[in-house]
């Protein structure tokens, strides 16, 4: 799942208004950021398989670290305990975490059975939403939307460049996504893992986008 984890980090807004955009984002994608550079240091496995399912050639064969449900609730807890660190705002802290271990839930939904429940465990889960285009296209787009929707309703925007730096980053991960599914697949392992940390780019654009809109409550009184 790519985009669908931006709609969660986009949500994000309408539980808390004081987290950041970039904030949100990092949390729901936390573990599909560290993914790439526990694969380029060889701690983590992928192998370029194609048709392996509908949507993606890679094959998750080795990710205990990042995407076990285990290693997903750790990295919640210390996600959420640095944000508690540095900003002293539990309920901040807890959303965040929640988060976190969204992305696993996500990602069960659409990948093949190929998430570790544990490290060292054989045990893999996942639904399969990936073995057909069209469903995943529906599931992820609608999480998506879904997303962008309630941060569009909850933010508005300070100036133009609040509204086409939205504007553009919606456009840019639809672009990523649709590019990612219909390309050839990736040259090599460390091509995905290269690509993989360049996302740290949307989490800055998360901020971007941030320092530019406000909170927008419907029922202002003055
Ligand atoms: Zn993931």
């Amino acid at each position: 799942m790519f985009i669908g984890h931006f709609g969660a980090g986009f949500a994000g807004k309408k539980f808390s208004k004081s987290v950041s955009l970039g904030t949100y984002f990092m949390a729901a994608q936390w573990v599909d950021l560290i993914w790439p550079i526990l694969l380029l240091l060889g701690i983590e496995k992928a192998e370029i398989k194609p048709g392996i399912s509908a949507v993606t050639p890679l094959d998750f064969s080795y990710y205990p670290f990042s995407h076990s449900l285990f290693g997903v609730i750790v990295w919640s807890v210390l996600f959420a305990a640095a944000y508690f660190l540095f900003r002293k705002k539990l309920r901040n802290a807890l959303i965040l975490g929640a988060l976190v271990i969204s992305h696993w839930f996500l990602d069960l939904l659409v990948h093949i059975p190929d998430l570790p429940i544990f490290p060292g465990y054989n045990l893999k889960v996942g639904l399969g939403i990936w073995n057909s285009l069209a469903a995943t296209l529906i599931v992820e787009g609608l999480i998506f939307a879904g997303g962008v929707y309630l941060y569009f309703q909850t933010t508005k925007a300070k100036n133009k460049t609040g509204l086409y730096s939205f504007i553009g980053l919606i456009l840019f991960l639809i672009l990523m996504y649709i590019s990612n599914l219909v390309g050839p697949p990736p040259p090599s392992i460390e091509a995905i893992g290269i690509v993989g940390n360049a996302q740290w780019l949307i989490i800055l654009w998360g901020y971007w986008i941030d320092r530019n809109r406000e909170r927008y409550d419907k029922q202002k009184t003055n």
